[in-house]
């Protein structure tokens, strides 16, 4: 066959990225819309209505990074914190409407591969692999092979009773209630009030305003935090990570 291609759909907290993926890596006709979080049903519709207009000649396959935990065995999405998608066949329901086979896996699992395959961790055969958006996801290749159990690194805890954690999730101190574009806004609104979000805090930070400034040092302690510990409990080399020269070590107390 020649050429033959997949859809790529990238859902994600804030928006469903989608695009069409050639053998080589190369993405063509890229597009953006909007996640729609109001129920299960309204999710499905706009995953459908985003893959549709991207079906043509030549798609082989359908493949969806979503931010869930999952079942591979089966294809079932058992559960996920910042969008409404919980106890869905949801491997036979895309086969099933779009006659293609359909490959799941978490997002940020994908996004990992992805980064190793062809990307960032194309030279290594071990690498770690944070997402920062709406959430914090995170993934894991050992020895070239993804690491397919719980690796929910956005959910370590980096401060003991800290903030409580986003979505569904009931925790508190976790990585992702510091470091993401939600906890971005949240500090923002504290600081400079309801209308502030993650883009003013950062546009304020590059107009020299002392507090966004104070407030982006902080979340990128705790990022770095976060980095130092899986660092240490993996015993990476770092490459690529700007956190290695104060991280690499046990940190004293
Ligand atoms: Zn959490």
């Amino acid at each position: 066959m020649a050429d033959p291609r997949v859809i790529g759909v990238d859902l994600g907290g804030t928006k469903i990225l989608t695009g069409v993926v050639h053998r080589d890596g190369t993405v063509e006709h890229r597009r953006e819309t909007p996640t729609p979080t109001e129920s299960q049903d309204a999710l499905l519709a706009g995953l459908d209505a985003a893959v549709e207009e991207l079906v043509e000649d030549g798609i082989v396959g359908l493949g969806f990074g979503i931010p869930s935990r999952l079942d591979q065995k089966t294809g079932r999405v058992e559960g996920s914190v910042n969008i409404p998608l919980e106890g869905l066949d949801f491997r036979a329901r895309m086969q099933e409407r779009f006659s293609l086979p359909v490959g799941i896996e978490n997002d940020a699992n994908a996004a990992t591969y992805g980064e190793f395959h062809s990307g960032a961790g194309r030279d290594v055969q071990s690498m770690v692999m944070l997402t920062l958006g709406t959430g914090c996801g995170g993934g894991v290749v050992i020895d070239g092979k993804l690491y397919r159990g719980w690796a929910e690194f956005g959910h370590m805890v980096i401060e003991y009773d800290g903030v409580p954690c986003q979505g569904s999730c009931t925790g508190r101190g976790h990585l992702e209630g510091y470091v993401t574009g939600t906890a971005a806004t949240k500090l923002a609104q504290e600081e400079f009030g309801p209308a502030a979000d993650a883009h003013r805090l950062i546009r304020l930070a590059d107009e020299r305003d002392d507090a966004a400034r104070r407030i982006l040092g902080e979340m990128g302690g705790k990022l770095g935090a976060g980095i130092g510990s899986l660092v240490n409990i993996f015993d990476l080399p770092a490459a690529g990570c700007g956190w290695h020269a104060r991280s690499s070590g046990p940190q004293p107390a």
